[in-house]
């Protein structure tokens, strides 16, 4: 037997009831049936997203979002300051230089997060900047960037901010529109506990403007054809109808946990991760932290491939390594979505054993009661 553990930051492990509205019959989408369950989503959405705006949905992966925001809101040329402090940071800059616009790179050493006085220098020295993008979590480092203050900075000028929280959202607090966050991207196969599939956008009034005077080609992706249609509680074309099914009941349990203590669990599970890493002699990574993920920085001569495949191949717990230059370097042990304090006790029981593996020499256990003594408040 091989049982399989899943621990990565996307795709995430699915809840049953998930998968069993997954394995319903498929209904038709242009019918009564499936409109009252496309409300009852947006809602959810809604409040998920912690926005009164609408939240659009279409098929295609987190990226499709992320490209969406670009093509929706700019035109040709427009200036954008665009944030790179990882593999996902680096897809904003190439959706900007794809769709031809002046781009304002902020390159920050990977395992940094960006300065949010960089972005407000940036920004009034560049008064004509239509935009900013950056990332709630940078997946790849598993830094967090302070979305709260950036808002607050980008809220004084033209600019609206977009944030990347496809492995943000559900995880990490992110006050969209208390914080005066413009725009949303988020996707399905992370802390929404779904498989992937689905891509989500939300807007405030000011992005909203920006639809109108917008000329980057677009059809699939226009915002505005997704609007018409949601205000008849419609879409434009066929949605994925499974996925959008098995939304309702992921969206359930959300909403039945409460968003508060979805959040403060992801929390709890990454502090008892860090402190894990810790008393294994090892660092973390990220210089500020997400929620969502742990990027566990090996020690100088480690072969972190051979690290991640004993915890694959061996024990059946498949962590992720590190991406561009970061790999062999890191290991990403995710507490993301359908996870809780079985999941990263054991994550960091298989980090243990595999270390000891491949000989490093670990004090077996020590982790694993570091996070213990963290998950469930035990002081002995
Ligand atoms: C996973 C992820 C993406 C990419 O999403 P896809 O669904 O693979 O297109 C983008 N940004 C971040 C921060 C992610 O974690």
């Amino acid at each position: 037997m091989k049982k399989k553990y899943l621990l990565t930051p996307g795709p995430t492990p699915l809840p049953p009831e998930v998968m069993s509205a997954l394995a319903k019959p498929i209904i038709h989408h242009r019918t009564a049936e499936y409109s009252a369950l496309f409300v009852e989503v947006n809602n959810g959405l809604k409040s998920l997203f912690q926005t009164a705006e609408d939240v659009f949905t279409f098929a295609s992966s987190g990226t499709g979002a992320m490209e969406a925001s670009v093509v929706n809101l700019l035109s040709p040329k427009d200036k954008v300051i665009m944030v790179e402090a990882g593999k996902f940071g680096e897809r904003w800059l190439e959706l900007g230089n794809t769709y031809g616009l002046d781009v304002i790179p902020v390159h920050v050493q990977w395992g940094k997060a960006v300065e949010s006085s960089l972005i407000e220098k940036l920004l009034k020295e560049n008064p004509d900047a239509k935009a900013v993008f950056v990332t709630l979590c940078e997946t790849s480092t598993g830094v967090k960037t302070d979305i709260k203050t950036i808002a607050a900075i980008t809220a004084k000028t033209n600019a609206v901010l977009v944030v990347d929280a496809i492995s943000g959202l559900g995880a990490m607090e992110l006050k969209t529109d208390e914080w005066g966050v413009d725009v949303v991207v988020s996707g399905s196969q992370k802390g929404m506990m779904l498989p992937p599939g689905l891509a989500f956008i939300s807007l405030s009034k000011k992005a909203q403007k920006m639809l109108e005077t917008s000329t980057l080609p677009k059809y699939y992706l226009n915002l505005k054809a997704y609007k018409k249609a949601l205000d008849k509680s419609d879409t434009p074309y066929t949605p994925a109808i499974s996925l959008t099914v098995a939304l309702t009941e992921a969206l359930k349990l959300i909403n039945d946990e409460g968003l508060e203590n979805v959040l403060k669990r992801h929390a709890v599970m990454a502090e008892a991760t860090r402190q894990a890493v810790k008393a294994l002699g090892l660092e973390v990574f990220a210089s500020s932290p997400a929620d969502a993920v742990t990027s566990v920085k090996l020690p100088e001569g480690m072969d972190g491939s051979k690290l991640y495949k004993t915890m694959k191949d061996e024990l059946g717990v498949q962590a992720a390594g590190g991406q561009g230059d970061l790999k062999g370097k890191i290991l990403r042990i995710a507490h993301l979505g359908y996870m809780d304090a079985s999941d990263v006790i054991l994550g960091i029981s298989a980090l243990e054993v595999a270390l000891g593996k491949i000989g490093y020499p670990v004090k077996m256990g020590e982790g694993v009661k570091a996070a213990q003594k963290v998950l469930y408040q035990i002081n002995s």
